[in-house]
């Protein structure tokens, strides 16, 4: 299909060719070894801010379920295996406190950027409505704390505790665990909810170790130099000159408020993030009165249909993520009226959609921005889900603020940091405070992003097993790892709504120990020939379109511009969808027979 520039107001061809300039400026040969991790002499970048670190005395003993990490996956999967009778649960977290992103992420303006009608977990059963449509940082870490109140998660738990090491004892039928407070632990099972952006991640600039001013990362928000809380107010920076590497969706919601309270603030760019309309608003108490039964669930449900591209007749949550997709599925009636459309003409269709859309992000920027320079560095080229969208009403206008600048590295990033700032093209820009809003390890071996390895029977380490690529059957479960089940991006139905897939996969576990503790079994495994199948399965449908991620710019989506990595984000999602998982793993629950596991 030819680009008509008249009736689209854009030229398709000189929009792909400018995508592809603006890509090969950021491709780097070292991908995701551009990063280092945050350990050893980084380490203190990872320090718990929020808590003392308490010294208690080992834990020897044995539980039936221990589960590793305790953010929205691990409370999920404590709760599920409360509800289907299994009471003898662990939770091991490395943070003070239950929570998970949310406990660690409490940046200034940190916000769910999935409506929390549909984020936050178990809201029928707490019989709770967030007081906003996209809630703040504490209201959801309140939630957490709540989740693990009711279902009794708190008693058991082991808080500043991080897992060393795992292995299976084949005579028992058992997992033995060490931890970094000398605990040797012993489960029947065990639940791996490390969650899948858990370990902050620093670019290797060169001379980042030489900036004599302040530093933290935006995971580890160091209030006590800043002065404020989540909600802003940093009232201890008015006198210094802040700088903050990243424009992601975390920098999106914090550089608001460092513009707000700084002296000044200089924003160093190297991909400027597609901002799109927030539009947040207060919770309407009739609406939240009128909620009947199973209203969560529903809710949840309509969205992933819709922002998989599929039909529904309402739109529940109506916002900037159904948008997005209801302008790429624009030619969704002409799909159904011309069914003679090949594939690849399908894809051009919705490329022109992808187009239309990211012009208008970018007229949006146009409208807001006032210097049109820095309007000009804040456009986003690129197709719209080549990283994440962000959504705010207050970013860009932060750019017209005196006291902010844009550093724009054209697409090359930070290069170097001196001992007194920042330097880029030769200028060095003096700082107070270097801000870190540089992500978290996505591409990286699912055992280094653990923190440990995993060693299952025989002897064999789950990093050489894995070593190819991730196999499972299901996303749950790896042959020679009895009684071990993964949680999170793990070879299964990923959906922008994360916690709606960790309800899934909890009800999918729970069903699965419950059925091993009603018959009398010791342990269950994915058989080899279930797991070669599914991995057969996921290969053959691999949604994700190769052609896609290598256009794309680079970013986590695409593992760092080198998409194909067999750990990467996308390897780790079922093609035909996440609602067609769920109804996959559903119906396989439902047939009873829990093929392809053996019980022993
Ligand atoms: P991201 O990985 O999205 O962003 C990291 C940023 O650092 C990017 O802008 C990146 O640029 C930049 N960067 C990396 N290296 C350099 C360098 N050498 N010089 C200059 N810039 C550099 O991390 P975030 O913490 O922002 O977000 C991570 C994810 O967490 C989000 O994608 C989202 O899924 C989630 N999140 C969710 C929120 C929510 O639900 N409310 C809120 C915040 C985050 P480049 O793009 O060029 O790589």
């Amino acid at each position: 299909m030819s680009a008509n520039k008249e009736s689209l107001n854009f030229d398709a061809k000189q929009l792909r060719d400018k995508y592809r300039v603006e890509r090969d400026k950021r491709l780097r040969v070292d991908g995701n070894e551009q990063y280092q991790e945050v350990t050893g002499r980084f380490s203190h970048f990872v320090t718990d801010p929020y808590v003392t670190g308490e010294p208690r005395a080992p834990i020897s003993d044995f539980v039936e379920i221990a589960i590793i990490g305790g953010g929205f996956g691990g409370l999920l999967a404590g709760a599920r295996l409360q509800e289907a009778g299994l009471t003898d649960v662990r939770i091991i977290e490395k943070g003070g406190d239950f929570g998970g992103t949310w406990y660690w992420n409490r940046y200034p303006g940190a916000q769910c950027d999935i409506e929390s009608y549909i984020y936050l977990p178990l809201l029928e059963e707490l019989n709770y409505v967030p007081k906003e449509k996209y809630t703040h940082a504490p209201e959801m870490l309140a939630h957490s704390r709540a989740i693990a109140e009711q279902y009794n998660l708190y008693e058991n738990a082991l808080f500043q505790t991080e897992v060393t090491g795992m292995s299976w004892n084949d005579h028992d039928k058992e997992w033995n665990l060490t931890t970094n407070k000398g605990d040797s632990l012993r489960a029947r099972y065990v639940c791996m909810s490390n969650g899948p952006l858990n370990r902050p991640k620093l670019p290797a600039i060169k001379g980042i170790e030489d900036f004599e001013g302040h530093t933290f990362h935006t995971s580890r928000w160091d209030y006590e130099y800043t002065g404020g809380d989540t909600e802003g107010g940093l009232t201890r920076l008015k006198d210094k000159k802040i700088g903050i590497i990243g424009t992601g969706a975390t920098a999106v919601q914090c550089i608001p408020h460092l513009a707000e309270a700084s002296k000044s603030l200089t924003v160093f760019q190297r991909t400027p993030s597609s901002i799109d309309v927030r539009g947040n608003r207060p919770t309407d108490p009739e609406w939240a009165n009128s909620l009947n039964k199973g209203w969560q669930k529903n809710r949840m449900t309509n969205f992933n249909i819709l922002v998989t591209g599929g039909q529904q007749e309402e739109d529940l949550v109506n916002d900037g993520w159904t948008d997005i997709i209801r302008k790429l599925s624009m030619f969704n009636a002409s799909r159904a009226s011309e069914t003679s459309l090949t594939p690849e003409e399908m894809m051009a269709r919705v490329e022109l959609a992808d187009f239309e859309k990211m012009e208008q992000i970018r007229a949006r920027v146009d409208s807001v921005v006032e210097d049109s320079k820095t309007a000009e560095a804040l456009k986003p080229w690129y197709r719209q889900f080549c990283k994440r969208p962000c959504f705010h009403d207050d970013y860009l206008k932060a750019f017209n603020q005196d006291n902010v600048t844009l550093v724009d590295t054209d697409g090359k990033g930070v290069q170097e940091i001196t001992a007194k700032g920042v330097m880029v093209d030769g200028i060095e820009y003096e700082l107070d405070c270097l801000i870190f809003a540089t992500g978290f390890e996505v591409g990286t071996d699912y055992t280094q992003r653990a923190g440990y390895d995993i060693t299952g029977r025989g002897g064999v380490s789950l990093s050489d097993k894995w070593s190819d690529g991730m196999r499972t059957l299901h996303g749950f479960q790896t042959n020679g790892f009895p009684n071990c089940f993964f949680m999170g991006v793990v070879q299964g139905g990923f959906t922008a709504n994360f916690p709606h897939m960790l309800d899934e996969q909890s009800t999918h576990i729970a069903h699965m120990v419950a059925h091993a503790d009603n018959n009398n079994y010791h342990s269950l495994e994915a058989s080899e020939e279930a797991e070669n199948d599914w991995v057969a399965t996921m290969e053959s449908m691999a949604v994700i379109n190769q052609q896609f991620l290598e256009d794309c710019t680079p970013g986590y989506y695409n593992n760092e511009g080198k998409p194909g990595n067999k750990s990467s984000l996308g390897a780790s999602q079922y093609g035909a969808g996440p609602e067609a998982f769920f109804q996959l793993i559903r119906e396989w629950r439902e047939e009873g027979s829990l093929s392809g596991l053996n019980f022993s």
